[in-house]
């Protein structure tokens, strides 16, 4: 029997990224509140969030400076635009501070509200810039299989997994998709990382070739790809990738929506993991995810082609209703001194060689095929047979069943296609809590073996 609330909800919400079928009988967890990195449902029954919400609640639950800075900004001025040369000074401080943190040479930055706004501001500007420089046939996007860049029409062409392009029309022409990372998943037998690596680059260079390179514009790439399986890249992959985009003058767009903000125990995952893309894209931890906020970075040669481009059509014309919203930008600046102040991206690399030992250990289990990850992130794999790496049948729904049990034992990771689990804790978690949440997942994994047999 559904609760109240339960009823009424599934009579009245789509809810994204949900079977809505299956969604009739059990119905929604309906989250009433939280504190530190644990949320309470309406029985008031607490579940370690270990999937920091969506990959984004850096700092935790009910952190009452980032409420506070959001009430004093709600207070003073709740909105005003950036359209038409309008401004206000937490955008200004934020654009500043966040041209100080950036990895990547930065000239400018424009806001957005979300990870996929960002990233489908990321496809308009390559292809503005390169009518900007006189190569209108430049204009193809790569991405890559499992890769997960957003929702919108040009976004959900560049993410690259099924449940995004079956029955949506989708990937529009012009946006392609190379080979995916995940050395335990598509590394031939006895093929080291670096062999691996160098293989997808090749493969990258091939695309390019046959194509034309005079119309690929731009390749996009998580640094540790999340919603595709939480997949850490293999040896050298980066550096080899990025000399095939050089030779064929391909701008590189680093998607740092799940990475930046500490993620992998530095400010972005470009510097865990040596990328040095033309520009990123970033929202979620940035905000903390208390408010929607997100954006891109504007180097140089391309601020300059939109100031001409601007001279020339009279205006810059792109950017939403909410783009800049001074709440959200009082929260990231309030979020981004607290990263200071309590030293939290240091703080994520103390503590990842202990949730990393622990997600490791993980891989002996007899269900997990891999357990691999980074900083405070980390995936792993359920296959039917360790040695030959055979899945279970989709169908059979086995980390959507594992993901069920660990809801049981009162936590939250998030099931991905491809058997993969996902487990992205906000960074504040105390050691403790690490030891809690691997426990609790020990128990759901085992209580699935059960389940199988
Ligand atoms: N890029 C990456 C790497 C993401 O993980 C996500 C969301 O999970 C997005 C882009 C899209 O962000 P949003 O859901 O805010 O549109």
């Amino acid at each position: 029997m559904l609760s109240n609330l339960a009823a009424r909800d599934v009579e009245t919400l789509i809810h994204p990224y949900t079977n809505l079928a299956t969604f009739r009988e059990t119905g929604p967890l309906v989250l009433e509140r939280g504190h530190g990195v644990w949320v309470y449902d309406s029985d008031g029954r607490p579940y370690l969030e270990g999937m920091a919400g969506l990959w984004c609640t850096a700092l935790g639950y009910s952190n009452e400076e980032l409420v506070e800075a959001a009430t004093e900004q709600m207070s003073r001025l709740p909105f005003t635009h950036l359209f038409s040369g309008r401004s206000h000074d937490p955008a200004i401080e934020l654009a500043e501070t966040l041209k100080e943190l950036m990895p990547i040479p930065t000239s400018k930055v424009f806001f957005t509200s979300s990870g996929s706004e960002a990233n489908d501001t990321q496809v308009k500007l390559t292809w503005y810039l390169n009518n900007a420089l006189g190569r209108p046939r430049k204009k193809k996007i790569i991405s890559r299989i499992r890769g997960y860049h957003g929702v919108t029409v040009a976004t959900a062409s560049m993410t690259g997994l099924p449940a995004n392009h079956a029955d949506w029309d989708l990937p529009l022409p012009g946006f392609l998709h190379t080979a995916c990372a995940h050395h335990y998943r598509f590394a031939e037998a006895g093929e080291t990382e670096e062999a691996f690596s160098a293989r997808l680059a090749d493969e990258l260079e091939a695309l390019i070739l046959r194509e034309d390179p005079d119309t690929v514009a731009a390749f996009v790439a998580e640094p540790v790809m999340g919603a595709g399986g939480a997949v850490v890249p293999p040896a050298g992959y980066f550096a080899k990738i990025q000399a095939v985009l050089n030779r064929y003058d391909v701008r590189f767009i680093a998607d740092e929506v799940i990475c930046g903000f500490g993620r992998l125990g530095t400010w972005f995952g470009s510097e865990a993991l040596g990328l040095r893309p033309d520009t990123l894209s970033f929202a979620k931890g940035v905000t903390s995810g208390y408010m929607p906020l997100g954006g891109v970075t504007v180097d140089e040669p391309l601020y300059r082609a939109m100031v001409s481009q601007s001279a020339k059509l009279g205006t810059f014309g792109h950017g939403t209703t909410y783009s800049g919203h001074p709440v959200a930008c009082a929260v990231a600046l309030k979020t981004i001194e607290i990263f200071r102040r309590d030293r939290i991206v240091e703080g994520v690399a103390e503590k990842a060689p202990h949730f990393q030992a622990r997600l490791s250990a993980l891989a002996e289990h007899p269900l997990i095929g891999e357990a691999r990850g980074i900083g405070l992130i980390g995936g792993i794999e359920i296959v039917a047979d360790k040695r030959t790496k055979r899945q279970y049948e989709p169908k059979a729904g086995v980390a959507a069943r594992c993901v069920a049990f660990a809801q049981g034992e009162g936590l939250i990771v998030r099931f991905l296609a491809g058997d993969r689990v996902a487990i992205c804790p906000p960074l504040v978690i105390a050691p403790g809590e690490i030891d809690t949440l691997f426990d609790r997942l020990t128990r759901a994994l085992d209580r699935t073996a059960a389940w199988i047999a």
